[in-house]
């Protein structure tokens, strides 16, 4: 579903994505594993177009993203929720998670149809609707930033550290409702930096240093690696 070939970032001089190949299959949820600074909100902007890279290729469904416009490549159906949440707090809860429909405007009734479906996952945001975004826990935040990023219907959603900031007992509930996207059909690429909680519910993760890629593996493979479980897991 998507590839990239060989991707190349730089800031200035500094090269902040160094050769940078990986794939994301149908269906699967991939974990991408760094410390801060690794490069891992650099890899997503590249793929989401914020970024233009300076070397390689980025390929969603065959068709090549670089050079496109993030909103193109929004509509193409790949879709970023950022690190940081990045809501209109002033404005509600329906009015943040309707941005994300923007793409999809013409639609009237699908909008209607995805926004019951986005407040399936996130029942509590039914009850928060007219509330300001900015007015909720991080947790319900973070649930508006992801249904708001699903409003507009990806097929791959790419999730930047949702769970950076939360509590223990949300990082959980994240978790499990990413899973449930992602079982309900959404292909979803996740940077973490919660690696163990990541990993039980990934298919296969990337581990990113200085902006490359330094190990692939499946979840068992992974969260089996030595190397692994001392510098991400802590164990
Ligand atoms: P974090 O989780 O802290 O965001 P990250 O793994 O997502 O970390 P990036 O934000 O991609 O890492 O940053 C990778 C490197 O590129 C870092 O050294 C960072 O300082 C640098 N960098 C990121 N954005 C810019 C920019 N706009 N200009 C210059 N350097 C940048």
């Amino acid at each position: 579903m998507l590839q990239l070939k060989n991707v190349d970032v730089c800031y200035g001089s500094f090269k902040a994505l160094n050769n940078i190949s990986m794939t994301v299959d149908t269906g699967e949820l991939v974990v991408l594993l760094g410390a801060n600074g690794a490069g891992k909100s650099s890899l997503f902007n590249a793929i989401s177009g914020l970024n233009k890279p300076s070397a390689g290729d980025v390929e969603f469904e065959d068709r090549r993203l670089n050079g496109l416009k993030p909103n193109a490549i929004v509509s193409g159906g790949v879709v970023q929720c950022a690190e940081g949440r990045k809501l209109f707090p002033h404005m509600s809860v329906l009015q943040n998670l309707m941005l994300g429909a923007y793409v999809h405007r013409r639609d009237r009734a699908g909008n209607k149809q995805r926004l019951n479906e986005v407040l399936e996952l996130f029942p509590i945001l039914e009850d928060k609707a007219q509330q300001p975004a900015g007015s909720l826990s991080g947790g319900q935040q973070q649930m508006v930033a992801i249904g708001r990023a699903m409003m507009s219907r990806p097929r791959l959603l790419m999730l930047d550290e949702p769970s950076l900031g939360l509590a223990p007992l949300v990082v959980k509930q994240m978790f499990e409702i990413i899973k449930q996207i992602n079982s309900l059909g959404t292909t979803v690429l996740l940077a973490e930096q919660n690696a163990f909680a990541a990993l039980k519910i990934a298919d296969r993760a990337y581990v990113m240093e200085n902006g490359q890629l330094v190990m692939e593996g499946d979840q068992e493979t992974m969260l089996g690696n030595e190397q692994v479980r001392r510098a991400y897991i802590g164990a």
